[in-house]
C-alpha cells in the first residue's frame, strides 16, 4: 500500500502545530517545530497572505489526514462511509478514524506513534479477541480486546511505548491493563473524547462542494 515517505516533521511545520508523529522525540527539545515554527521550504518565513475559505478547509482536511497518517483516497472513502451513517458526518468521520486498529494501538500505549503502531500491527504482533489481526485499518467495536501476542511481549519498542504512555492520557473510551498488555474498547468514542485540534465541519464543507 502507498504511504508517505517524506519528513514527518515537515508536516507538523506545514500545519503549524504538533501532530505527534515521531513518538518520544515529539516530547523532547529536538522537536522540529519547537525550533522552527514556520512552514518548510524556501518561502516558509515569508509574510502570510490572507487565507481563503477554501484554503482553511483544505488545511483542516490535510491536518486530519496527517494526524491519522492516511492518504487521500482512503481518507475520501472514510468520508463517504461517514456520510452514509446516521448522525453528524464530521463526528462520524472522526469516530471512524479513531476506531482504526493502528490508532487504538497508539492510544492505549503499545506504540509511541500511529506510524509505529501501524508497523506493529502489520508485523502481526497484535491479537484482537484472541485472533491475530494484521490490518491497520481494522475497525474495532465496543467490547473488543486488543492484546500484544505472547511472543511479542518482550519487544523493546512495545515496552518503551508502554513506559512512555505516562506522558499522555489514555482516552476514557479505552482501558489498559499494562500487566496483561491488553486494551479494551469500552464504548465508541464521543466527539469530546477525540482531542485533536481539528474543525471537522470544514472538512465536510470541502468534500460537500
Ligand atoms: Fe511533529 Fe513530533 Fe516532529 Fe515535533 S518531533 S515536529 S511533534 S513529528
Amino acid at each position: 500500500m502507498a504511504r508517505y515517505t517524506g519528513s514527518v516533521c515537515k508536516l507538523c511545520r506545514r500545519e503549524g502545530l504538533k501532530l505527534f508523529l515521531k513518538g518520544d522525540r515529539c516530547f523532547s527539545p529536538k522537536c522540529a517545530i519547537e525550533k522552527r515554527n514556520y512552514p518548510p521550504g524556501e518561502h516558509g518565513q515569508r509574510r502570510r497572505v490572507k487565507v481563503t475559505d477554501y484554503g482553511l478547509q483544505l488545511r483542516e482536511k490535510q491536518k486530519m489526514k496527517r494526524v491519522y497518517s492516511i492518504l487521500e483516497r482512503q481518507f475520501r472513502n472514510y468520508f463517504h462511509m461517514a456520510e452514509r451513517q446516521k448522525g453528524i458526518t464530521g463526528e462520524n468521520l472522526l469516530r471512524l478514524l479513531e476506531r482504526r486498529l493502528d490508532n487504538v494501538v497508539y492510544r492505549v500505549g503499545f506504540a509511541s506513534s500511529r506510524i509505529e503502531a501501524r508497523q506493529i500491527v502489520r508485523h502481526g504482533h497484535l491479537l484482537v479477541n484472541g485472533r491475530r489481526v494484521d490490518i491497520p485499518s481494522y475497525l474495532v467495536r465496543p467490547g473488543d480486546h486488543v492484546q500484544v501476542s505472547d511472543k511479542s511481549r518482550e519487544m523493546l519498542a512495545i515496552k518503551a511505548a508502554l513506559e512512555g504512555v505516562k506522558k499522555r492520557e489514555i482516552p476514557s473510551w479505552l482501558e489498559l491493563d499494562p500487566q496483561a498488555m491488553r486494551g479494551v474498547v469500552r464504548v465508541l468514542p464521543a466527539r469530546e473524547d477525540i482531542v485533536i485540534p481539528v474543525q471537522e465541519q470544514l472538512v465536510v464543507a470541502l468534500y460537500s462542494k
